[in-house]
């Protein structure tokens, strides 16, 4: 048996690794135990064909909370971050595109050569984004208030909030109310006419989410994603790690891999006092954090006599779907009608709702909602030179499909993201050299997310604010000593690291 540790960590994903380190700031004793043989969980490099790697299974990494970077001192630590979101590429058929740029009046003049009305009111809708920007990144970047009691810290919380609404002015905060439920195909149709534009638009709202554009509240998955997509790390999520890494260990903190948690113990008083690996090896805390998804830690990793009735209940009910899969490619050759490191291939609000009806009944889509991305732009030691690593993110490929993810259905979704990708990007095919296919079901075996859900769970208005459910919405859970601190926490998925920095703020 170890010594005693101040906090266990479970996981060293992006999120447990940050809150080890907020922890080893205070001068506490940390652990953290990861199953697999690497750190980084979803942003672990990865090489899928000899000489070709992928920085990792997510593309964007925009969203990070820079408050984490300046607290944990990362620039020191050699993580580079640029103040600016990546540019995106809408490419329609019949080499239809569209440059969104930094420059807002470039972009405004890519838009006006298909729509001059669209170019106009787009700057009216990066208005609407800005001015919203300071009250939606207030509310997600914040313990979010206690909404289970009156008490008088809470009550002001709430008023600063409702202040922070009202001094958007009456016309925004209006706006705001009115479009947040709405679906985003209403909201994107009120502002453009331009399909490609509107589409292209419209993906952050989908991502890790069961819904099409015509689904509600996708309007308010949009607006979280544009808010906050502010920054680009040319090192991609991998470099976040190696920083990460490097602050954790200055600290002290222990980073122990091929340590699988199989249970973590209570004592008599029902408290927590430590966790036991899969190899036998204990470790003792009063103090345990699980970076891993909901469902595994109260499922399998706390003893079923610990759960209430209504906790059981709860998280069982909290929703987790998975809808995405990605493909990687190896290419003999950078494409050459890409003019960004990241590709939305965009459509119409039919051909998207078309994706997504199949996956309702468990099937492939015929043409699944693609978004590219080429890393190898931004980190070129991904492929030899002259060459390119494609990450491709489909969307409506579902978890659940009938028969399983035997060989036969991955060749079927490989050929339908290939044939929809040769029909934008025409001839890709021929210059593909190796490819690596990553269904749901291998999300949920080989990195730990359950039923392949890419979020830790889905991103729904009823599961973001009190995020993954009441009794566990600010970090702390009813079973005294543990905590959670992924992104099945608030304020969500992606790459941010905010579930980790306030996670530790539930610790007293
Ligand atoms: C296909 C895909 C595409 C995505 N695209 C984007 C994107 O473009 N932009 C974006 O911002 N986000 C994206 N995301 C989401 C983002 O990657 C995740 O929300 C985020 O990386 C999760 O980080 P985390 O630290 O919370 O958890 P994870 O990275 O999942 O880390 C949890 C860690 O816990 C470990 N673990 C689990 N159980 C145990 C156990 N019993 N014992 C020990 N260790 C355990 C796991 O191995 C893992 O390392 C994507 C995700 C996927 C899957």
């Amino acid at each position: 048996m170890e010594k005693p540790y101040d906090a266990i960590i479970i996981g060293a994903g992006h999120n447990g690794l940050i809150a080890a380190t907020y922890l080893g700031k205070k001068g506490k004793k940390v652990v953290v135990l990861e199953k697999n043989t690497f750190p980084g969980g979803l942003a672990t490099r990865t090489e899928f064909h000899t000489g070709y790697r992928s920085p990792g299974i997510l593309q964007d990494s925009s969203l990070l909370d820079y408050k984490v970077v300046q607290d944990l001192g990362l620039e020191s630590k050699g993580l580079v971050i640029q103040n600016q979101r990546p540019e995106i590429m809408l490419l329609g058929r019949n080499h239809d595109e569209i440059l969104l740029e930094q420059d807002a009046e470039k972009s405004v003049a890519a838009i006006a050569r298909h729509s001059k009305k669209d170019a106009q009111r787009y700057l009216d809708y990066l208005q609407f984004i800005q001015d919203i920007r300071p009250f939606i990144q207030s509310v997600f970047s914040n313990m979010p208030p206690d909404l289970s009691g009156f008490a008088p810290g809470q009550v002001m919380k709430l008023g600063q909030l409702g202040w922070k609404l009202r001094r958007l002015g009456k016309a925004t905060m209006l706006q705001l109310l009115k479009v947040a439920p709405m679906c985003v195909s209403d909201f994107l149709d009120e502002y453009f006419e331009t399909d490609l534009l509107k589409s292209g638009l419209s993906f952050p709202a989908l991502l890790g989410s069961f819904t099409s554009p015509r689904s509600a509240y996708t309007t308010l998955n949009l607006l979280m994603w544009d808010c906050r997509s502010k920054c680009y790390l040319p090192g991609g999520p991998a470099a976040l790690i190696d920083s990460l890494l490097k602050a954790a260990e200055s600290l002290g903190v222990e980073v122990k891999m091929d340590s699988e948690v199989k249970s973590i113990h209570f004592d008599d008083k029902n408290c927590v006092e430590g966790i036991a690996l899969e190899n036998g090896d204990t470790y003792l805390s009063p103090i345990v954090l699980s970076s891993a998804t909901p469902r595994h830690t109260f499922f399998d990793l706390v003893p079923n006599y610990q759960l209430s009735f209504e906790l059981e209940h709860d998280v069982k009910n909290y929703r987790s779907r998975g809808m995405t899969a990605k493909m990687n490619l190896a290419l003999d050759r950078i494409p050459s009608q890409v003019k960004a490191s990241i590709i939305r291939l965009g459509s119409d609000w039919a051909t998207m709702e078309l994706a997504f009806d199949p996956s309702k009944y468990r099937q492939i889509p015929e043409e699944p909602t693609l978004e590219l991305s080429i890393p190898s732009l931004g980190d070129p030691q991904l492929a030899p030179e002259g060459h390119a690593v494609l990450s491709i993110l489909a969307h409506h490929i579902p978890y659940n499909l009938e028969g399983g993810w035997t060989d036969a259905a991955k060749t079927t979704l490989s050929q339908a993201i290939l044939s929809a990708l040769d029909s934008y990007l025409p001839g890709i095919s021929e210059t593909i050299v190796g490819s690596e296919i990553i269904t749901p079901q291998d999300l949920e075996n080989n990195y730990g997310l359950t039923e392949g859900q890419i979020f830790h769970g889905e991103h729904a208005i009823d599961q973001i604010l009190a995020r993954p459910i009441p009794s566990c919405a600010r970090y702390a859970t009813p079973l005294a000593g543990l905590f959670l601190c992924g992104s099945g926490t608030f304020p969500g998925g992606g790459i941010t690291g905010t579930p980790g920095r306030l996670a530790i703020e539930a610790i007293r």
